[in-house]
């Protein structure tokens, strides 16, 4: 972010910031203070990506998250949202896709800070070692984790495995059910076996809307995954839909994740709660459950 833009950013927040504490002393006074959750792709030094964030940058933001909120596990944050309760901000962190370079700093720093995180992994990457699509289409090759990495990041304790597709397919795209079944379900127990953890949450790839299907989340309903993230930006409060977990960019600019987090009111108004049909599968595909 150039030096202009960051001196906006700076007076916005500034000159929002009595609404700020307001919002956040009101909330927490009545048990609905905001559930945050973020997420990150890669932490690294080199091939700075849009989804990159350096180590640097992520321990800055680690320092500033322990110094303000609450760092909870994504299982803790969506118990909050089902029981309507939350007196305090709290976030969590996930990570996508699955980076072989976040194993380098970043995970061994949550691990040295016991923050809990959800690390929500693409299958066919992992398996094959290939580059991921939209590394590919930078001419980048920046690898996946192996799975002796993901196991190892199992048994440290800390960190949960969620399911990411087969592909990173684009599942708002999809309607053959069969297909849908592979990349979500199928995948899913296929990764859980191989890190030796079940699965219980998945994200959508790429995450916006236009990106999420309502028959994939009734098979998540059906097959006893917990819950579902997005990542088209928004909080959650106390009393949301538990079962579809909202979640913020972890941008590498710590003062737009600052504008983010201390609950800017305009994203407040803008970002609409994307609410997904619920329905038993047979009606959402026609087949027998
Ligand atoms: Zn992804």
């Amino acid at each position: 972010m150039n030096a202009l833009k960051s001196a906006i950013l700076d007076t916005y927040i500034a000159t929002t910031w009595p609404w700020r504490t307001r919002f956040r002393a009101v909330q927490s006074r009545v048990g609905m203070a905001p559930v945050m959750v973020l997420f990150y792709h890669r932490v690294a030094d080199h091939d700075l990506t849009p989804w990159t964030i350096t180590n640097d940058d992520f321990r800055r933001h680690l320092d500033w998250l322990q110094a303000k909120f609450e760092l909870v596990s994504l299982a803790e944050s969506q118990r909050r949202i089902a029981t309507r309760f939350n007196m305090r901000p709290c976030v969590s962190i996930t990570f996508d896709d699955g980076y072989a370079e976040n194993c380098d700093q970043a995970i061994g720093e949550l691990n040295a800070r016991q923050i809990p995180a959800t690390y929500f992994v693409t299958l066919a990457n992992v398996v094959s070692g290939e580059p991921f699509p939209h590394d590919v289409k930078l001419g980048m090759n920046a690898p996946p984790n192996t799975i002796d990495q993901l196991r190892e990041m199992v048994a440290g304790g800390n960190i949960e495995i969620g399911g990411h597709t087969r592909t990173h397919a684009d599942l708002g795209a999809i309607h053959d059910p069969d297909k849908l079944q592979d990349e979500v379900i199928d995948a899913s127990q296929e990764l859980g076996e191989l890190v030796g953890q079940s699965i219980r949450y998945f994200a959508f790839p790429f995450g916006q809307c236009a990106n999420l299907n309502d028959v994939a989340i009734n098979m998540l309903r059906k097959h006893g995954i917990l819950g579902f993230c997005s990542a088209y930006g928004g909080y959650n409060f106390p009393g949301d839909d538990p079962y579809h977990i909202q979640r913020i960019h972890g941008d590498r600019e710590l003062s737009r994740l600052r504008n983010w987090l201390t609950v800017d009111p305009r994203k407040l108004a803008a970002v609409h709660r994307y609410q997904p049909c619920y329905t038993r599968l047979q009606e959402a595909v026609g087949g027998p459950a």
